[in-house]
């Protein structure tokens, strides 16, 4: 199929322009480059530059490379950023995308694959997520993704538009062969980070709270390898050949993991000690968030080929320490 990957040059949608290609798919991206790296799509893949709300380039790019269907991965996902600057991400993750949408309508493509987030669901009624939970989201930048989630409903009642939303929880690692994965300026995601300081690039690492009502005291989360999301992508395809199909899946693994056992997660596969510090808990984090992961492994063609976190930390190791300044291309 040939599909629009828009985002394509960002950490997710890199991943899953490499994944397509190996399918035999024929991806196309649309990145404007303000948080994507050129270096992270190969040459040969056709790229257009440009921003997503920008509709009547968008229509021209459907329309010319005749696409059948798109994944959409563009988004700003800082959650303190989306507290103090809400319009930007209502205008980026929202309006932006509404424009994407009705240059979809225009041009006759209807199926849409769209990265949500576990984000949406607050701080969780019960645990592990399902994703029947009521979604409440604590934060605008998890209203925004559940926004577009109400707004596909929406579509396929009037247009028989066909999508899947993926509510990821944390993506992480990076291409087995080292040669694409995470670089992100500011960097804040936990693994990077404490790469990071296991290579000496930073002193040490910050633990947020470590009187979390958890088994060690610190904060629980659900690390799902980026290739692994990459695939769901895929497979869900095959999902929405029916006019008028919304669906929703968890990405996660269903197995929590604790800061703490990231830190030494790192430490084992690097062999490096790792220093850490105890830091007031982060505003905004909730104590544990992990899914029930079985929805998506049921319906869709698809297994978790990295259900542990070591396996995830060594193919992300391999990234970072193949290239401790990321794609140097800033
Ligand atoms: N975390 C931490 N120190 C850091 C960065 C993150 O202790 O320097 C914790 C954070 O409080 C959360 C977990 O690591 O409990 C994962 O955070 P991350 O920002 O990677 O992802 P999030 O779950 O917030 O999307």
């Amino acid at each position: 199929m040939k599909i629009l990957v828009v985002g394509g040059a960002g950490y997710i949608g890199s991943h899953c322009v490499r994944q397509l290609q190996q399918a035999g798919h024929a991806p196309v991206v649309l990145d404007n480059l303000s948080f994507g790296h050129r270096k992270a799509v190969a040459p040969e893949v056709p790229f257009y530059q440009a921003d997503l709300g920008d509709q009547p380039e968008v229509e021209k790019i459907l329309r010319n490379e005749k696409i059948e269907g798109v994944m959409h991965f563009a988004a700003f996902a800082y959650v303190g950023e989306s507290v103090t600057n809400p319009l930007k991400y209502y205008f980026n993750n929202v309006a932006a995308t509404l424009h994407l949408l009705q240059a979809m309508l225009n041009t006759g493509v209807s199926k849409f694959v769209f990265s949500s987030t576990c984000a949406t669901y607050g701080v969780p009624a019960k645990l592990p997520i399902t994703e029947d939970l009521p979604q409440q989201p604590i934060n605008p930048y998890g209203q925004t993704k559940l926004d577009v989630e109400n707004v596909l409903k929406n579509l396929a009642t009037a247009h028989g538009f066909s999508s899947a939303a993926f509510r990821y929880f944390n993506a992480s690692g990076a291409a087995e062969d080292g040669t694409i994965g995470e670089d992100h300026t500011p960097e804040t995601h936990l693994i990077p980070l404490v790469i990071d300081a296991a290579l000496g690039k930073r002193e040490n690492i910050a633990i947020f709270g470590d009187d979390y009502d958890t088994p060690d005291g610190t904060c629980l989360r659900d690390y799902i390898h980026v290739d692994d999301l990459a695939r769901a992508h895929i497979a869900v395809f095959e999902k929405l050949a029916d006019p008028g199909t919304t669906l929703f899946y968890n990405l996660g693994t269903g197995t929590p993991t604790s800061v703490k056992e990231v830190i030494q997660a790192v430490e084992k596969v690097s062999g490096k000690k790792v220093p850490t510090v105890i830091k007031e808990r982060r505003a905004g984090d909730p104590p544990a968030l992990y899914a029930n992961a079985e929805k998506a492994q049921k319906e869709l063609s698809w297994k978790i080929k990295f259900p542990d976190i070591h396996g995830i930390i060594k193919t992300a190791w391999k990234w970072h320490s193949n290239h401790p300044e990321g794609y140097q291309d800033r």
